[in-house]
């Protein structure tokens, strides 16, 4: 019987055990961890975006790095057949906004459960509290040095790398499945943070730590140059633009907005520009009319009292600080212009990105594995046959909103199907 070595007990790596072994293959999926999943269990604030219900064309709209490698793993395996595993588990799940598929539950450890009964019920075997030090290829297959409950050495006639990438480290993705490709003479399009918070060169937003703003549009603007320090023309249009929620913390942006627009930014942020546009749904016209009066209601009071029908109290202050207004100033006497730049400001909150944070606090690693040495039809190497990869190791990535996990559900069960009949 073909024996198939899986590294990773991740959503790539249990889906590819599972495959390997529905297709005839002694399946084996080691991972380091006690307990398989353990960033799984972290997904979607602990209730798991499993999938998303957009079509194949939503999907490339939402994969900004090498979409089109994965149009074959698609098509192999989709939204509807991780659906249709986890129904089979008893799981049954719930669309939200935006087509993110969530369990009803809302328990990410339910889809866990799911999957690992899925894959032992296919026949693979979970090997935990193990973990690979270094692999060796001979003519036969792969020997793999491995330390903890299973320790010393393996032999594979295949081997899968389901390695994950390089953020949240504490879970068990640091990094090794990029270590183990390059010494098989990969090449690694270097790791770097996506989906993750920025650091904002401004003081302001620091200031308002744990506010969040709903019902607001973002737009992120790619810096011009390297090193550009947030310089804007009119002209540039916005890589980014999205209603939503976003949240302002001690070092900078946060939020589903900001994740995501970190997303379409280019590899070093440095520089960009994201602007805030706090009522949306009013024209910079109606927005002044708006101010008019609610001006006109509280005339005689100081600016600050008069804006509080439309602006949380913590951000009146820095409002009128942007738009350079006192905001001790009594109505009465506030200019045209002023209100003006109120206007201007409410529609247009401005921050320049210094950095994002560290790729340990990233939701995805974007790079790794190069995908033009995986035949994306089977996820085999093209370099050392035997060997596959899937999930967050190879380097494609996409949006928030379920994308990612279904990238690894797919790789994974392309790459154990293959890695069994080929
Ligand atoms: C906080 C957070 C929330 C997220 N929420 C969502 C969400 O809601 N929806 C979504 O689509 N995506 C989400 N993601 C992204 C998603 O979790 C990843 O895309 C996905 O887990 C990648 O799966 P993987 O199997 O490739 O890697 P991983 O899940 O990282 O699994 C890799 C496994 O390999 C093991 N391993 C590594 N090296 C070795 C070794 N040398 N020996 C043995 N074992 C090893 C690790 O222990 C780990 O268990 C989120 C990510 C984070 C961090």
């Amino acid at each position: 019987m073909l024996t198939v070595g899986i590294i990773g007990a991740g959503p790539a790596g249990l889906l590819a055990g599972a495959y390997a072994a529905k297709n005839g293959a002694k399946a084996e999926i080691i991972d380091k961890n006690e307990r398989a999943g353990r960033k799984l269990f972290l997904t979607g604030k602990g209730r798991c975006n499993i999938t998303n219900g957009a079509d194949r064309d939503g999907f490339m709209k939402n994969t900004p790095r090498n979409g089109r490698f994965l149009y074959s793993a698609f098509d192999a395996f989709f939204s509807d057949d991780i659906l249709e595993i986890l129904r089979q588990e008893g799981v049954p799940v719930k669309l939200e906004r935006g087509e993110r598929c969530f369990p009803e539950s809302d328990k990410s450890s339910d889809v866990i459960r799911a999957l690992v009964s899925y894959s032992v019920k296919c026949g693979a075997r979970l090997l935990l509290g193990t973990e690979v030090g270094s692999i060796e290829k001979d003519e036969t297959g792969f020997t793999l040095r491995m330390s903890g409950m299973h320790g010393g050495t393996r032999h594979y006639d295949r081997l899968i790398i389901a390695t994950g990438g390089l953020s949240y480290h504490l879970t068990g993705s640091t990094g090794d499945g990029y270590r183990f490709a390059e010494s098989f003479g990969h090449t690694i399009v270097e790791p770097k943070p996506s989906l993750i918070p920025f650091e904002t060169v401004e003081e302001w937003p620091k200031e308002l730590m744990g506010l969040s703003l709903k019902n607001v549009t973002l737009r992120a603007y790619k810096p011009e140059k390297p090193g550009d320090t947030g310089k804007k023309t009119k002209k540039q249009k916005p890589v980014y633009e999205e209603l939503g929620e976003m949240l302002f913390t001690h070092f900078g942006v946060s939020g589903p907005l900001v994740l995501s627009a970190s997303s379409m930014l280019a590899d070093d942020p440095a520089g960009a520009v994201l602007t805030v546009d706090l009522k949306p749904a009013l024209s910079p016209e109606t927005l002044d009319a708006r101010l008019l009066r609610d001006f006109e209601k509280y005339k005689h009071k100081q600016v600050k009292n008069a804006m509080t029908d439309l602006l949380p109290q913590r951000l009146i202050d820095t409002v009128l600080f942007l738009a350079g207004v006192s905001a001790d100033k009594s109505i009465d006497e506030l200019t045209k212009e002023e209100r003006t730049a109120i206007g201007e400001t409410l529609k247009c909150l401005r921050m320049t990105v210094k950095r994002p944070r560290p790729i340990d606090e990233a939701i995805i690693t974007r790079g790794g594995v190069s995908v033009k040495e995986i035949d994306p039809k089977t996820m085999e190497s093209k370099l050392v046959p035997g060997l596959y990869f899937a999930g967050e190791v190879i380097d494609a990535d996409a949006c928030t909103g379920g994308f990612n996990l279904q990238i690894a559900w797919s790789t994974g069960a392309v790459a154990g199907e293959s890695a069994a009949l080929n």
